[in-house]
């Protein structure tokens, strides 16, 4: 074998290494000795991914650019070039904080992401809608994760989204950094020293790098705790609904692969088996949801007297964060139920149903009271400081929090990640901050309505632009004079 050919199948098994790289910190070790390899600067976003291109030229690399060529060649994006310049940080490694920085990057900006957690650990499943299925191929979902979506099969867990959007983001320049919690926001100082500095954050650990970034565009992904001020919530308060999730071993065989998954949507009007599993077990549900996928993941919402009468829930408290607070909950009882729960739903064909671990080496259970779910009113706002203007945006979990049954969240959670793209890249087109904020405000009034059905049906054609998506969109339903108080101005208060 002559030298260079060695060359090239060293790189090539390096670039599989980090293609199958089953962890957080794997990807991002297999990522950093890849380009250290082929004498790449990833933080060099403009030239980045032309450059690993150039360099990776086996079929398997291919036939990734292509797929991403492809998605490059959106006419939104202006071939990158449309937010060159744009500095964003986005705070959380969640799906949708990682779908943001996709587009963000894939407009030109320059994108950091912190995530406080050093593992991808969830193993609780989401359920995906036919466009982000669609999405995430054209992604290359399929060449990082060859399960992805095959058949009929609709879902996927946290944990492997996570990762393939990780290392598209790392591919599309994304810079992502483990272990590091956003605190608050920095204001642009005052002081004559420090003139010209702009927005930063507060960050743990303080010392870490990320500290001295400033940016013109921040984005909280950080879940239903959104750590983001300014932003009020809304408050959908419904009938006491407690979800108890579960995950067990997935042991991959032909009697497992035979059982068959329930889809919450399908069940929900399937009444005589609530009541059977109710008098059979004492078990009483308002629905289930089953998904074999990693593990077979199990979610359903529970009615509290049967908690109580089978001993899950030791008090009855009319207070719910008393009722479900780790003393008045019998784990043991907690776990039996649900694994009874779990089969009798599957009709008993599971052959063993042994708990998956989770991130505590804990059984993979938890109970979850989502009687309140909130929504941000607003979807941004604008911050200025000594001319620093800075844009604030939400997605995910932290701007619309998911009926977890009907797992909307990652749907309507990628919706609002090209949503708050488009809203970026019309800010950095130097739009004003009223104009952004009108437009994002008009659209994101859309988003709690979103279904399957009333989304655009032409999946091929979506993209960062809402016209693609939303048919009955009216972007100007909100007028710039009815958003002034999303504009922050610390000089003027
Ligand atoms: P998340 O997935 O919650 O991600 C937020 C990320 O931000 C996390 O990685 C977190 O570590 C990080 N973070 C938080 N605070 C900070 C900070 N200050 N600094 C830096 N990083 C921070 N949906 C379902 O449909 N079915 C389920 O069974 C289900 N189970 C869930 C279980 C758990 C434990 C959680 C947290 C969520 C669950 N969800 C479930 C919701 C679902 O995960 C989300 O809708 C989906 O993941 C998209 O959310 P996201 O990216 O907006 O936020």
């Amino acid at each position: 074998m002559g030298e260079m050919e060695e060359d090239r199948d060293n790189v090539g098994k390096l670039f599989e290494d980090f293609v199958q790289s089953s962890t957080c910190k794997g990807a991002l070790q297999a990522f950093s000795v890849l380009c250290r390899r082929l004498d790449l600067d990833p933080t060099d976003n403009e030239i980045f991914y032309s450059s690993l291109k150039a360099k990776l030229t086996s079929w398997k690399a291919q036939a990734l650019w292509s797929k991403l060529d492809k998605r490059m060649l959106h006419k939104e994006y202006k071939k990158g070039q449309v937010c060159v310049g744009t500095k964003c940080l986005i705070i959380g490694g969640g799906p949708c904080g990682l779908r943001t920085a996709i587009e963000l990057a894939l407009m030109g900006a320059k994108v950091v992401v912190i995530e406080k957690r050093d593992s991808f650990a969830r193993n609780n499943v989401l359920h995906l809608w036919p466009y982000t299925i669609h999405d995430l191929r054209g992604l290359g979902a399929k060449k990082f994760y060859g399960k992805f979506c095959a058949g009929a099969i609709d879902h996927i867990s946290i944990q492997k989204l996570q990762l393939v959007l990780l290392k598209v983001a790392l591919i599309v320049a994304v810079e992502f950094h483990i272990n590091v919690e956003f605190v608050k926001l920095l204001e642009p100082p005052e002081d004559q020293e420090n003139e010209g500095i702009g927005w930063r954050a507060a960050i743990r650990p303080a010392d870490h790098p990320v500290a001295n970034f400033e940016f013109d565009v921040v984005v909280g992904a950080d879940g239903r705790i959104n750590t983001l001020e300014g932003f009020k919530r809304k408050e959908f308060r419904g009938k006491l609904a407690i979800a108890i999730t579960a995950n067990f071993i997935n042991r991959n065989t032909t009697a497992e692969a035979r059982v068959e998954e329930i889809s919450g949507v399908a069940f929900i009007f399937n009444q005589k088996f609530f009541l059977d599993l109710k008098e059979e077990t004492g078990i009483d549900l308002e629905n289930i949801v089953y998904y074999r996928d990693n593990t077979h993941y199990f979610v359903m919402t529970a009615k509290k007297q049967s908690l109580l009468d089978k001993g899950v829930v030791i008090h009855d408290y009319i207070d719910t964060q008393m009722l479900l607070s780790s003393e008045n909950v019998n784990q043991e009882a907690l776990l039996c139920y649900a694994r009874e729960a779990a089969d009798f739903g599957t009709n008993y064909q599971l052959p063993t149903l042994d708990f998956a671990m989770n991130h505590c080496g804990q059984p993979d259970v938890a109970m979850f009271d989502f009687t309140n779910m909130y929504a941000s009113e607003n979807a941004a706002l604008v911050r200025e400081r000594f001319g620093h203007q800075l844009l604030v945006a939400l997605v995910g979990d932290s701007l619309l929090e998911p009926f977890w049954p009907m797992g909307t969240g990652c749907a309507r959670g990628f919706l609002a990640a090209f949503d708050t793209a488009w809203m970026v890249k019309s800010w950095a087109q130097g739009r004003t901050a009223l104009e952004v904020l009108a437009e994002r405000e008009s659209i994101y009034r859309l988003l709690p309505q979103t279904t399957t059905e009333n989304i655009g049906k032409n999946f091929e054609q979506y993209t960062i632009d809402p016209g693609t998506r939303y048919p009955n969109l009216n972007s100007a339903c909100v007028r710039p004079h009815q958003v002034r108080h999303l504009y922050i101005s610390t000089e003027l208060s």
